[in-house]
């Protein structure tokens, strides 16, 4: 069957030719576009003392250094023996002195040196994997690590050049995903999944198998010709927050259609309430692109300077950044309080939410008041409006939110003791639940998510028993 998308070239600002992915026929939500093994995985560079077998976190009585190279690792022959810990053991052994590590529990510098080792190894063992590697992007980007010539040095490394050395550095920087299936998480880079470009709304979801292959997802319909996307940043944050940090960590402006509409889509993730009464407009200003300097009610004729409500955002964030969100009563507080000046679905709101709704569900559903209950399914059901909107891709989140929403609502009929409502709730919540299954239908089994999927299969069964005694 031909593949479902192409590697194009595009002209960038620079004059150089940027690589992305397109799409070469439609393609329907959750079918699978991309699944690929990592070019290179390993530590990342800035790590407490992990096992260079497993990924696991050592302490003095866990770690047993490798007889060869000295680095750590939590087990004995086989660790040292492993494919994984090769690269590194033998690059060290070669330079002829152990990797000695003593300290466990904080980040030790020496551990920026592995991934990087085990991608430079590549040149030696799999040239064809080296040739992917080196043909990723790589601009500077401020590393805050040792320099290529220390790095050279210190391994006495003579196949390979100091400009090899930082290549490899940059592309580990810009290229690198997050592979969650460890604690830590590991540092991996893709081939061709390395290719696709940002979006705030991406159409596409990615996500790992239990081997650390990426599974590459289309989250909406997409069409022949349309550029494959993930986001790069938290997509539930406001748009100044998510421009500041896609610049600070890949270094450009955000210029979607969703940074472009300052309603994020009608959410009103940014918007505030306004101040004048009896007005219920909402503020915001013109566009977030350019510079902002005043907001515009959306029903009134009010107009109000950013400085303002840059101080008033400011002060709101300083009490969310302390506020321990771990407990139920706080967010409600927060809520309460914050209710009159902030939209509803204000990302400060959202993220309060989100926090309540996790505390809320992991109750037991019939312990809840009749409150929380009600609260939980108003929350769940609003979270699922805006990540339906603004984030699609966001199939781990939704399908949480789906099952949690389903949950309540059989809960509350379950509470109501009219029996044709309850079953028709039932009825209605297996639907429910069958998007929230497949919506997680391909998390790995090594993540909650996973296991969530196969946790939702068994409830819909209880459904089933219930709605077949019933007819
Ligand atoms: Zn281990
Ligand atoms: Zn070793
Ligand atoms: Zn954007
Ligand atoms: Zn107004």
């Amino acid at each position: 069957m031909e593949s479902p998308f192409k590697v194009a070239l595009q002209l960038c600002n620079d004059a150089s030719l940027g690589r992305y992915l397109v799409a070469t026929r439609p393609l329907s939500p959750g079918e699978i576009i991309l699944k690929e093994p990592p070019l290179v995985r390993g530590p990342f560079l800035h790590t407490v003392p992990v096992c260079l077998h497993c990924g696991k976190i050592l302490d003095n009585t866990s770690s047993r250094p490798c007889s060869k190279c000295g680095w750590p690792l939590c087990g004995g022959e086989a660790c040292e023996n492993s494919p994984t810990h090769q690269p590194e053991c033998v690059l060290t052994t070669a330079k002829g002195s152990q990797i000695n590590i003593k300290n466990f529990g904080i980040p030790h510098p020496n551990y920026q040196f592995v991934t990087i080792l085990r991608a430079l190894h590549l040149k030696q063992t799999s040239p064809e994997t080296w040739r992917k590697l080196m043909q990723l992007q790589a601009y500077p980007i401020s590393m805050n690590i040792a320099p290529p010539n220390f790095i050279c040095n210190f391994f006495k490394l003579k196949d390979w050049s100091e400009g090899e050395v930082m290549k490899i550095c940059g592309i580990l920087t810009v290229n690198g995903h997050e592979l969650p299936l460890t604690h830590p998480p590991q540092l991996v880079v893709y081939d061709r999944a390395s290719y696709l470009e940002h979006n705030c709304r991406a159409n596409c979801t990615k996500t790992f198998t239990d081997e650390g292959e990426i599974l590459l997802i289309a989250s909406e319909e997409i069409q022949e010709g349309d550029h494959l996307s993930i986001c790069y940043t938290d997509p539930f944050w406001g748009v100044e927050n998510r421009r500041q940090h896609l610049f600070q960590t890949k270094e450009f402006w955000c210029i979607c259609d969703r940074c472009d509409d300052p309603s994020e889509f009608g959410t009103h993730l940014n918007s505030i309430k306004c101040p004048n009464r009896p007005c219920d407009g909402l503020l915001l200003p013109k566009s977030f692109l350019q510079e902002v300097s005043a907001w515009n009610c959306d029903k009134c004729d009010g107009i109000f300077s950013n400085n303002n409500i840059s101080l008033l955002l400011g002060k709101i964030g300083q009490e969310l950044a302390k506020m321990p969100k771990e407990d139920p009563k706080v967010c409600k507080q927060f809520l309460k309080k914050h209710e009159k000046v902030l939209g509803p679905h204000h990302f400060y709101m959202v993220d309060v939410k989100m926090a309540l709704s996790h505390m809320l569900a992991s109750q037991n559903f019939e312990d809840l008041s009749e409150g929380d209950l009600k609260l939980l399914l108003q929350i769940t059901g609003e979270l699922r409006m805006v990540a339906e909107k603004i984030a699609p891709a966001e199939r781990r989140f939704l399908g949480l939110i789906l099952y949690r929403f389903a949950k309540a609502s059989i809960e509350m009929a379950r509470r109501g003791e009219n029996l044709e409502e309850f079953y028709s709730t039932l009825t209605k919540s297996k639907e429910t639940l069958m998007e929230a299954r497949d919506l997680l239908k391909n998390e790995p089994s090594l993540l909650q998510e996973g296991r969530m999927h196969l946790q939702i299969g068994l409830e819909m069964k209880l459904i089933d028993d219930l709605l077949t005694k019933n007819k």
